[in-house]
């Protein structure tokens, strides 16, 4: 064995147990629409970063796709200099109390953490949240010095990915101006990611930090109506960037769909987050739901649906999946959640038809599945087992079997190109086929995670910038 991996070993075997977070117990949690997870003590959160071994070749960071410098900020937090932990991170991720809480990082950074070999991978996202959580609680006010070119960008979309392209292009210099279409700044963060898991105050004070670079976020702004893209350039934005999501619900097209009490779940979820439906009549918004309710779905989408209807008084909420739970797409840490909340899992099960009564959803007759061959998402195609339709009670069904993308400034912007499934296509910068339009994120991905797209949103700021220099030359 040689020297280097010797030391790696010794170091393993002195590093202590993993730490795991604080949670609201289930019975509890499922009473209200606070946060679920605790987070780390200063305490816990200096014990779970002396874990990390500081290995020199760092796998975690090209695992994250904005490069944070992982084993800098866990040393600062070991270090107990907490402040300087979440600024190191704030060099890369603009939103680090957003991804601490969100990312699947068990599929990213701690998937190649070193330690994970030997057991338990440093919980990066429980520290990088500690310490943005930490910044935000004392107040940390710094921003970086920016000196302004007075040049215009303009970026459609406060999701991840425009929130991101519009802090990097402001910290260039840039004048920017983000453009969204809903009254508040976020995204899915905001309309579809529900408080329990990231609460709303966390959004607005990562926000906050991204206008005090000098964003300028114009709300109830819906461009392809309110102005063109074209519009745009002529109002003197050199260049735009187009972060616009995957919001159209997708339905399964299966008979009476169209009953009362079915919602697609981006409706019900927007009803529920972004317009408080929860604290009707506080706010104007209701939601109606029954007693049984089923939930078609097995990703983060489905899993958030299942939690609010719970929280909104449900008795029995399932989740209903064609697949099995080794082929959910949902975080790992939100199945978990999900279960100990006591949904019911209807694993290898397909609705067929609805039926209705009164015109209001009563039951759904569904079929069981096998899982034959992987097909094209390399997940083992369900196959339906015949004779086995069973009909299930429910009068509230939410369908979350996945988005497609927002179709409206596609339709609205002449000579854009897109795919067979309406995504806009761009080329190796992150340019459409309209010159000096850029866009990434979900609309150009089909629907993905909040982190890949910050990571288009960082791309196609330093391509933007790369194509304003050499035009303004
Ligand atoms: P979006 O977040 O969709 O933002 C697009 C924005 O553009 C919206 O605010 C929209 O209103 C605005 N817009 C659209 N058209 C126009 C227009 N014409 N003019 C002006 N504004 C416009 N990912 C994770 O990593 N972890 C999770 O736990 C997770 N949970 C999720 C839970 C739910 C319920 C959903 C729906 C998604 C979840 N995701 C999760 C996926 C993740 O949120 C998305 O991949 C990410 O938000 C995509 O970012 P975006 O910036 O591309 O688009
Ligand atoms: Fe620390 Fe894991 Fe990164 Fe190595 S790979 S530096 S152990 S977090």
């Amino acid at each position: 064995m040689s020297a280097s991996r010797r030391n790696i070993k010794s170091a393993m075997s002195k590093s202590g147990p993993k730490i795991e977070i604080r949670k609201q117990a289930p019975k509890e949690r499922i009473k209200n629409f606070d946060e679920v997870a605790l987070g780390l003590s200063e305490e816990e959160a200096v014990s779970e970063a002396s874990r990390c071994i500081q290995c020199k070749k760092a796998p975690c960071v090209s695992g994250c796709p904005v490069e944070i410098d992982i084993p800098k900020f866990i040393d600062l937090v070991k270090n107990k200099k907490f402040i300087e932990a979440a600024r190191s991170i704030k060099e890369k991720n603009n939103l680090p109390a957003v991804c601490g809480r969100v990312c699947p990082q068990e599929d990213q950074c701690e998937k190649v953490c070193t330690l994970k070999a030997k057991g338990a991978a440093i919980s990066i996202g429980y520290l990088e949240r500690f310490a943005a959580d930490y910044a935000i609680e004392h107040e940390d006010k710094a921003v970086p010095h920016i000196r302004k070119s007075g040049v215009k960008v303009a970026v459609v979309g406060s999701g991840p990915a425009g929130l991101t392209a519009a802090a990097d292009l402001a910290k260039a210099g840039y004048s920017v101006t983000v453009f969204e279409s809903l009254h508040k700044a976020g995204g899915v963060l905001y309309y579809g990611i529900p408080a329990f898991r990231l609460p709303k105050r966390v959004i607005d004070l990562e926000v906050s930090y991204i206008r005090k670079l000098g964003v300028d976020i114009k709300s109830n702004m819906l461009i392809g109506r309110t102005v063109s893209i074209a519009g745009l350039f002529d109002d003197g934005y050199r260049a735009i960037f187009a972060g616009t999501g995957a919001g159209l619900p997708g339905f399964m097209g299966i008979p009476q769909e169209a009953l009362n009490g079915i919602y697609s779940a981006n409706e019900f979820l927007t009803r529920v987050n972004l317009m408080h439906a929860y604290k009707f009549p506080e706010y104007d918004t209701p939601v109606r739901v029954g007693k049984s309710a089923a939930v078609i779905g097995a990703g983060n989408v489905a899993m958030d649906s299942a939690r609010c209807l719970l929280r909104l008084g449900v008795k029995e909420v399932k989740i209903v999946y064609r697949r099995s739970e080794a082929e959910m797409p949902a975080r790992v840490d939100e199945i978990e959640n999900t279960k100990e909340e006591g949904v019911d899992m209807r694993l290898l099960t397909a609705p067929v038809k609805f039926i209705g009564k009164d015109g209001s959803v009563s039951a759904m007759a569904c079929i069981k599945m096998k899982l034959g061959e992987p097909d094209a998402s390399g997940r083992r195609r369900p196959i339906p087992v015949k004779g086995s339709e069973e009909v299930i009670k429910v009068d509230t069904v939410v369908v979350a079997i996945g988005q497609g993308p927002n179709p409206l400034l596609p339709a609205a912007t002449p000579d854009i190109k897109t795919d067979k499934r309406g995504n806009i296509e761009v080329d190796a910068n992150g340019m459409t086929s309209v010159r000096g339009l850029f866009a990434g994120g979900d609309i150009v991905t089909g629907a993905a995670t909040v982190i890949e797209a910050m990571g288009a949103g960082k791309r196609c700021a330093v391509n933007i910038d790369a194509y304003l220099k050499n035009r303004l030359k």
